[in-house]
């Protein structure tokens, strides 16, 4: 369902169970460690990058995230703030930089969603509750 995949997204969790981080740091912007990602998943097994080069598919994701950044504060911009063309550039570009950290996180997240999917029965609560 959507619900699953928005809280795993948006808590960093892993999308089979949501019981563990995938990313180590819950802090974007943490610079040193904000790329670092645990292989699998300590409680379900589930391994994230399932192949080689699987991340790669996260640009697509990227590329949309950023493509649609641009249209909503493009709007915002040309409806509310009628700033210059060079004011606009300026905020554009270092708006990217500063959100590349967080950018980032989200394509992988979103694109691991679209691979791996919630199942209650590998989460630990779920087995607590059977024992
Ligand atoms: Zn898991």
């Amino acid at each position: 369902m959507l619900t699953d995949v928005f809280y795993s997204v948006l808590k960093n969790k892993c999308p089979q169970c949501h019981q563990t981080d995938v990313f180590v740091t819950h802090n974007p912007f943490n610079l040193k460690k904000f790329d670092k990602m645990h292989e699998s998943c300590s409680c379900c097994g589930v391994k994230y990058e399932k192949e080689p080069g699987f991340f790669q598919g996260a640009m697509y994701v990227s590329y949309a995230l950023t493509a649609g950044w641009f249209m909503v504060t493009w709007a915002l911009d040309t409806f509310l703030f009628h700033s210059e063309i060079w004011q606009y550039i300026t905020f554009i570009v270092v708006s990217m930089i500063v959100l590349m950290p967080l950018t980032f996180r989200l394509s992988r997240l979103i694109w691991m969603n679209f691979f791996i999917h919630f199942d209650k029965t590998k989460s630990f609560t779920f087995k607590k509750h059977q024992l």
